[in-house]
Parts: structure tokens; sequence; C-alpha cells
């Protein structure tokens, strides 16, 4: 039995495979290719998109250096030729401090270079000649310098340019002479007077040039910096270093590479040697420090743009070019690619501009990349020559597909690298194609979903259905059992002659009765069952009183079950008229809910019966003191062969089809059955029956 059940639910899974999944799947891979082939496209799209977007942005960096030259071109018509290697202009001073994508600026004429001064913290060593001092003061110069270097009497050369001080008239002089006395001073440890004279130099002398080439500024706040460090006072020390470096940063001074280079090492051993226990001190520190810093960074541009001095092919590779009046284009200088500009004066004439890459990149490129990028959602790289990245969108790009562009000559040597946003599964499917492939695949999930819990639910049922009717076979058998043995064992008894008494006679001849008469009750409901569920079953309505009918069934329950204890009590509530019904089958229906009463009743014997009429209807009420049904159970008792599934329903003999005939049977008299029950306190099972239907 249960290895054909299990075979038929194999069956059932197998053409249900063979049938739906199958063709599900083959369908779902066919529409799983299309949505590839549709996210491929939508790859390529992309990417199209991020090219243009590239695209403008070169675009629109392009156009802003070619609108800048162009209002370059506008400022330098009015400046005249320089005529210093290195010259100063107010003019394109303010205009460089204003645009801060151009680093330098310089004129080309004849193969040689001559660079605007601003922002330049050195000039070139050669720069500034030979320091021949060959004045009317070298004199006094030899006589001081033989007491200082060659006596190396300091009291003597102080005293000697005290004296010849008040006869100089030229104020370079004066200021070199002070400083001289002041240098004397300090190598006879007169601190304090040195430190006074320094003062004087810095407040009186500060932009006077000592042989053209050292500013008395910078000497005067270095040496005191150094005698204050030497006298245990390091935060003045700082204090000084610091409006030294500032002037340093901001090129107060003309000074030659290694004069700089010379302060610069002087400096930072007053910085890193003072100790840093002291908060004032710690902030004068760091903020020398973050001087320097900036010092590094000009160091090397200064150093890049003196170099453009020393390359005299400059203009050479612009010289064929028709692009003018301006003419953009990458230039070699110690290893570096420099973007230089060149904008036509005259014929051999030209001006030119140095751009700073980093301003270019982090005030240009990297803003409309930003706005471009929120927009359409990409990740993006910016990579130099050798592919190194010079800056990016922060993520790491999860997505290997990218698009590479690199920059026209006319900017620096750089590439973009932009990745595609990452889209969400489910978006990338909505976005395929027209989402046909998506829907499709969403279609045969639900189909077979819907289809898998079809077939499990018709197999489900299937096997409950079966295992109850097999339940019932089982039951209904017990139920015939029990009758027919005791039939038979009183039956023998009586031919046998053993039983003594009239009386016991008597008693043996009902129980055989009673006995017989549960028989014809059990058969009657299978018979009528199976009569209802094939539709034959016929009902013959007459016009009847129904109290006799209950009375009768009540009557020989009350004989019956008086054996073990039961009372049923038959209450007439009201008068009743009489109606139209099936009296047999009226029986049956009363006959089952009390046989279903005195069964459920557990420990309590007692059952009530009672009728009335309420509303032009019959009401019959069986009611029970048992054990009660629960809330869940209360519509599945109507169903065929359930049997409620706890212990105390178990120990009772049935075979759960009681209920279901007399549903049936009320259905077929127009009525309903209710029910009203609590689990442990009993049951009261309604039959309303209408006194007219048509
Ligand atoms: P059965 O032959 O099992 O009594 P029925 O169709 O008459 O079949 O009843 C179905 C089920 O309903 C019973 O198995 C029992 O669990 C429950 N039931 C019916 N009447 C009562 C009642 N008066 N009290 C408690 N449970 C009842």
């Amino acid at each position: 039995m249960k290895t054909s059940k299990e075979s038929h639910k194999k069956k059932i899974i197998l053409s249900y495979t063979l049938a739906i999944v199958v063709p599900c799947i083959i369908l779902g891979l066919l529409a799983f290719r299309g949505i590839r082939n549709d996210q491929a496209l939508m790859e390529k799209e992309q990417l199209r998109v991020l090219n243009e977007i590239a695209g403008n942005i070169i675009t629109k960096t392009v156009a802003k250096l070619d609108s800048l030259e162009t209002g370059f071109i506008n400022i330098s018509e009015e400046l005249n030729p320089p005529n210093q290697l290195i010259f100063s202009d107010s003019v394109l001073d303010t205009y460089i401090k204003e645009e801060k994508v151009i680093s330098g600026i310089f004129f080309a004429e004849n193969n040689q270079v001559k660079l605007l001064d601003s922002d330049i913290l050195f000039l070139p060593d050669n720069y500034f000649g030979a320091s021949g001092q060959s004045d009317q003061y070298n004199q006094i110069r030899e006589t001081g310098w033989n007491y200082e270097f060659r006596e190396r009497n300091y009291v003597k050369a102080v005293e000697y340019f005290k004296n010849k001080l008040s006869v100089i008239n030229d104020k370079t002089f004066q200021g070199e002479v002070i400083n001289i006395i002041a240098r004397n001073l300090k190598k006879q440890n007169k601190h304090g007077e040195a430190l006074e004279l320094y003062d004087q130099i810095y407040k009186e002398y500060p932009d006077i040039y000592i042989q053209n080439e050292i500013p008395l500024g910078l000497v005067s706040l270095q040496e005191s910096a150094k005698i204050r460090f030497m006298q245990g006072d390091a935060a003045e020390a700082l204090k000084i270093v610091n409006s030294l470096l500032k002037n340093l940063d901001e090129s107060h001074w003309k000074i030659s590479k290694s004069y700089f280079f010379n302060s610069i090492s002087e400096i930072r051993n007053i910085n890193s040697e003072a100790d840093t226990v002291n908060a004032e001190i710690k902030k004068w520190i760091d903020n020398n420090d973050s001087i320097l810093n900036s010092i590094v960074i000009k160091e090397k541009y200064t150093d890049d743009l003196l170099s453009f001095q020393e390359k005299a092919d400059i203009l050479t590779m612009s010289k064929n070019v028709s692009t003018f009046p301006s003419y953009r284009y990458r230039y070699l200088t110690n290893g570096n690619t420099n973007l230089v500009a060149l904008m036509k004066k005259s014929e051999n004439q030209y001006w030119g501009i140095i751009y700073n890459q980093e301003e270019l990149l982090s005030g240009t490129v990297v803003p409309l990349l930003k706005s471009h990028a929120s927009k359409t959602k990409f990740d993006w790289e910016v990579r130099n020559i050798q592919g190194e990245i010079l800056i990016n969108s922060g993520a790491v790009p999860e997505n290997n597909v990218s698009t590479n562009i690199s920059f026209p000559a006319s900017l620096p040597p750089w590439s973009f690298v932009l990745y595609p946003g990452q889209k969400s599964i489910l978006a990338s499917f909505l976005q395929t194609g027209e989402g046909v492939f998506f829907y499709i695949f969403i279609l045969i999930v639900v189909i077979l979903s819907l289809g898998l819990i079809f077939i499990l639910n018709s197999v489900s049922n299937e096997l409950r259905l079966s295992k109850m009717k097999s339940n019932f076979i089982t039951t209904v058998s017990h139920e015939f059992k029990s009758p027919l043995a005791s039939i038979r064992q009183m039956a023998e008894m009586l031919e046998q002659n053993r039983v003594p008494t009239n009386e016991r006679k008597q008693k043996y001849y009902q129980g055989i009765v009673q006995q017989s008469e549960r028989l014809t009750h059990l058969i009657e409901n299978i018979l009528n069952f199976s009569k209802m569920e094939a539709k034959q079953r016929e009902f013959r309505f007459q016009t009847n009183n129904i109290l006799p009918v209950i009375e009768d069934v009540v009557l020989s329950f009350n004989n019956f079950m008086a054996v073990k204890g039961f009372n049923i009590e038959f209450r007439k509530l009201s008068p009743i008229p009489e109606f139209s019904f099936d009296k047999e089958a009226m029986e049956q229906v009363i006959h089952n809910l009390l046989d279903n009463a005195c069964k459920y009743s557990g420990e309590s014997k007692k059952v009530e019966v009672f009728t009335e009429e309420k509303k032009g209807e019959v009401v019959i009420g069986i009611k029970d003191y048992g054990i009660g049904i629960k809330k869940e159970d209360r519509d599945k008792i109507f169903s065929r062969f359930y049997r409620v599934g706890d212990e105390l329903t178990q120990t009772v003999k049935g075979s759960g089809i009681g209920l279901t005939i007399v549903k049936q049977i009320v259905n077929a008299h127009y009525g309903r059955v209710l029910l009203e029950s609590e689990p442990g306190k009993g049951s009261t099972f309604y039959v309303v029956l209408p006194l007219k239907f048509e």
C-alpha cells in the first residue's frame, strides 16, 4: 500500500519535472543568456558615456587654458620686453598671484629666456657674477679685514669701524660697516651690544645688499636668532627664525642659490636643536616646520623654473607651428614634463607661461570629474605617463571594466581611467533591453513555484485522504466487531440454556436487540454516506411532528445508556408545529449527535436535548458536559473522516463520518448546524431547520 503511494508520488513528480521543470529550465537558460547579452550591451553603452564625459572634461580644460592665454596676450600687449635675465614686473606679479594655475612667466628672445622673478626663492649663483669690490671703500674694508682676520683683534676692529662710520655717507656701505661691527662684537661675546646693532640693521638697512648679493635683513635676523639661541632664549630665537622664514618663503630678497641653502641649513639646525618640552617653543617649532615644508616645494619648483633659462631650445620646437597667437606643448626639464605655452610678441620674441600642473589637476580637472561623477555614477583615476595614480575618486573600483583615455599633447601627459558605477543586480536586470528577458525569467520562476505548490498540495491532500480512508476501514471493522461479538456471546449462552432466570434471559434478549440496533445504525450510516457521496440518496419529505421522533431516539438511548450511568434529559421549551422532513434521516441526525455527546462526555454522564421554535425555525439542541472541541477543529470535524487528533478522542472508537452525514442531511433540509463548545467543559450542537422552504 505504502509503496504504491510512494510510486504514485514519484510518478507525479516525474511527470511534473518532464512537463514543466525541463521546459522552464530551458526557457530560463535562454532568458539568462538574453540578460547576459543585454548586460554586455549595457556595459558598452556605459563605456561610451564615460568616453564622452572624458572627452568633455578634456575639452573644457583645454578651453580654460586657451582663454587664459588669450587673456594673457591682452595683458602682455602693454608690457615692454624685459632686459634682465631675471626681471620684476608688478603687473605680471599681480596676475600670477591671481592665476594659481600659472607657476611661471618668461620672455624668450633669440634663444635667451628671461624669467619673471615672482615666487622664485633664489637665483643661480652665476647670476651675481664676480663679487670683486672695486669701490672707493676698498681701503677701509681691507684695513678692517686685517684687524679682524689676521690679527684677530676684534676690539681694534670695532674701534676702527666705529671711527670710520661717521665719515661714510653711502647708505649701503654704512649698513655693511655696522654689520661688521656687530660681527666683531659677537666675536668678543658682547652679545647684548651685538643684538642691539642687528636690531638697528634690521630696522634701517633690511633691503641693503652687501656686495650686491647678501641682504642685510637676512643676515641680521639670522645672527640675532643664533645669539638668542646661544643665550638660551630658544623661544625668542625661534620667533626670529619665524620672521626670517616668512621673508624667504615670500621671496623677499634676491639671493643666490648657495647662500639660500646655507641660510636654510642654519635655520634648520636651530629649529631641530631646540628643546620641545616647552609648549610655546613647540608651537614655534611646528610653525617654522610648516613654512619650511612650503619652502621645500618652492625650492624644487624654483629649480625647475631656473632650468628654463638654460634651455635655449625652448623655442625651436614651436618654430614651425602655425597655431599662434598661442601654442601650448609639453617641455622636458630635469626629467620633468612641464606644460608650457608660447605667445608670439613679434618675429623672434615670445611671452611664455609655465603651468602649475598640480593646480591644473586639483583646481580644474578634479572638480570637473567630481561634478560629472555626481550625476553619472562612476569611479575615476588620473594617472601619469608611468601609469601611476596621481589621484582617484577614493573608492577602490570593484569593476574591472574601464575605459582609458589619454590627454592630448596640449595638456600634461596624463590619462583618465574611468570605471562604470556598480549597479545592483536587480537594477541592471531591470535596465536590460526592454526588460523582456527579466520578466520572462520572473514569469518562469512564478509558474514553477505555483506548479510546485499546486502539485505538492494535491499530492499531500490525496495522501491524507487515502490515509483517512484506510483509518476509516480499520475503525469501522472494529466498530462492527464488538457488537457482533456480544450478540454472539449472548445468543450462545441462550442456546446452551446457560441463562438461569427468566429475568436474565429477558436482559439478554434486550441486549441482542440493542446491539443489533447499533449495528443497523452503523450500517445505515455507512450506506447513507456512500449514497450521499455518490449523490444518490433521496429524501422522503413528509409533514410530521418532530417531537415524537426525537423522543423515540432519546428513549432508546436512555434505555441503552442507562447501564453506563447516562441520563439524557429532553426538554420541550416551546410547542413546535408540524413541518416537512425526512423522518428516517432526522432520526439519524439525532442519533449521531446523541451518540457523539455520550462518546465524548468523558467523566460526565449528563446529556441534554432541547427543542424550541424561534422565528419560523426549529432549533434542536444537543448539549453535553464532556471534553469539548478546540476552536481550530470546529470547522474540520464536519469534513469526511476527520477525527480530532488528541488523546481523549483517540481512546473513543469512531469512523469520522457521523457529523458529515448530519451536515449533509441538514443541508438537504435547507437548515444549518451550529456549534458552541469550550474544551474541557462541553459542547452544544444546534440543528436549525426552517419550518417552510420552497
Ligand atoms: P466519529 O465517528 O469519530 O465520532 P464524527 O464525524 O461523528 O466521527 O465526529 C468527528 C469528530 O468530532 C470526532 O472524532 C470528535 O473528535 C469530534 N466530536 C464530535 N462530537 C463531539 C462532542 N460532542 N464532543 C467532543 N468532540 C466531538
